[in-house]
């Protein structure tokens, strides 16, 4: 890297795709522009969105906090509010409640924390070790998975977010289109939509701004502005299938650059002839926590029951519902 395309300054890293050298200013100001460009394309945000961001102290939604801060000073009426969840993961969750407190405080941001143990009356490791001694089949992220959703939901509906965004990237976008495919679920691999659905009144529509941000785009973006993050991996974050994906689509990426960007541009392209999934009535309100289900009981209070814990509150119980805002008639772009 001898001289960049951008400007007279040092040069800082080279684009994969392109092979254009860019400074340090430059390539944040290019990640930053493309972050506004993906929620344009997907009509992520509207001006008067109220944004729960679910904010773990990691790098990703660190980088993501800090480019929404930055966004938000040029659009006031949007709203943002960092949403931490509490898995209970001894040794490792600990650490990074400390830093979200110290940096939403830093930014001046709302900041919500809510429990595994307050929601399902359990943390993430006594579910995890019951799961294991009852020979479960579900791995730990899939079970942290599945209540994190619940628990994020329940946040978001707290602060009456009328969106979630979570900094999900394009690696991790395209493992979960690869990952829905490789397990057959067409429901999933359908589904899955880079557009904000709001398929019940009681689900918060989520944004992915990150979905064409590369991972090491994320960790030099942090570097450059000298961002204060988490960095050690969950105890339970090599238990997963996607770890297989991973390792092999990074491979992929290396040998061949836009791999990740065509697994995301080709699910795009066929999403087209996908059915349009907004605003269903509910098949079933589960008869133990009332959330939306596709079953009598939710599987959450199935995955309880079985593990011989209580059901999980009530969304009632653990806030003071407000009326959901109507965001059916705003078009305005963020
Ligand atoms: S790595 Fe797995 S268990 Fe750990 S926080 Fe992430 S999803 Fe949960
Ligand atoms: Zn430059
Ligand atoms: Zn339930």
């Amino acid at each position: 890297m001898s001289q960049t395309n951008c400007c007279q300054d040092i040069p800082f890293t080279q684009d994969q795709q392109s092979k254009k050298v860019y400074c340090k200013k430059h390539f944040t100001e290019r990640i930053e522009k493309r972050v506004r460009k993906t929620i344009n394309k997907y009509t992520m945000l509207n001006r008067e969105d109220h944004i729960g961001l679910g904010y773990s102290g990691g790098k990703d939604s660190t980088v993501l906090l800090n480019i929404l801060v930055k966004l938000k000073k040029q659009f006031s009426q949007c709203n943002l509010t960092a949403l931490t969840i509490d898995e209970g993961i001894k040794g490792y969750r600990e650490e990074c409640l400390e830093l979200t407190k110290k940096i939403t405080k830093k930014y001046q941001i709302p900041h919500v924390i809510i429990s595994f143990k307050k929601i399902y009356g359990a943390t993430l490791d006594q579910i995890v070790e019951e799961s294991l001694s009852k020979k479960h089949a579900l791995s730990a992220c899939s079970i942290c998975g599945i209540l994190r959703r619940r628990a994020l939901n329940y946040a978001a509906r707290q602060i009456n977010a009328t969106k979630i965004a979570t900094a999900h990237n394009l690696d991790d976008e395209a493992q979960s289109i690869l990952l829905n495919l490789l397990r057959g679920d067409s429901n999933k691999f359908i589904r899955f939509s880079r557009f904000p659905i709001q398929k019940f009144q009681t689900l918060i529509p989520r944004i992915r701004p990150f979905v064409r941000i590369t991972e090491p785009e994320i960790v030099l973006y942090a570097y450059v502005k000298d961002l204060e993050y988490h960095s050690y991996p969950c105890p339970y974050a090599f238990s997963a299938m996607r770890n297989t994906i991973r390792t092999f689509l990074s491979e992929m990426e290396e040998k061949h650059p836009s791999t990740l960007r065509n697994i995301v541009n080709l699910h795009d392209s066929i999403s087209r002839y996908f059915p349009q999934m907004g605003n269903l009535e509910p098949p079933f309100l589960c008869q133990k926590c009332g959330e939306v289900s596709a079953h009598e009981i939710c599987p959450i209070c199935q995955l309880l029951d079985n593990l011989g814990f209580q059901n999980p509150l009530k969304s009632e119980e653990l806030l003071n519902p407000h009326p959901q805002p109507d965001i059916s008639d705003r078009s305005r772009s963020f």
